[in-house]
């Protein structure tokens, strides 16, 4: 049985590195994956470096970096809603969860997969973890 954790909980395990020691998109996704089970959590930071270019450069050296996925946010993610930031930053940890591919890469042809299959799938699973995790959209965002 999964369980999930705490955004505190989950900001120390993050231990800096996997967001560059951006402290607001620390917190930010430590919010966000207060949502997926802990096993999507442990996946994430073992495998994702997460990026938002809120104050210009960054170097990640292979050393660091190795074969870790790349997840970029855009600094406006910071002006949007809790619900639109948590959904987001859940789909992103979906792909990566899910064992993913991007259009980018050159054999993309080769895994046989469809991009809006693929963006299909990612959604439905966020669906899932938001619904076991007894998510509710906050109050003042409601419609
Ligand atoms: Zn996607």
């Amino acid at each position: 049985m999964s369980y999930f954790l705490t955004p505190e909980a989950i900001f120390e395990m993050e231990n800096g590195f996997a967001t560059g020691n951006n402290e607001k998109l620390r917190t930010l996704i430590s919010h966000a994956l207060t949502y997926a089970p802990l096993e999507v959590v442990e996946h994430a930071f073992e495998n994702c470096t997460f990026i938002c270019l809120e104050k210009g450069g960054a170097f990640f050296p292979n050393s660091l970096i190795g074969a870790r996925n790349i997840i970029v946010f855009p600094n406006s993610i910071y002006t949007w809603s809790t619900d639109r930031q948590i959904r987001t930053i859940l789909h992103e940890a979906a792909h990566n969860f899910l064992g993913h591919h991007s259009l980018a890469e050159p054999d993309f042809d080769m895994y046989l997969l469809d991009y809006d299959d693929q963006e299909a799938q990612a959604w439905s699973q966020v669906k899932s973890w938001l619904s076991r995790s007894g998510y509710t959209k906050p109050e003042k965002e409601r419609s």
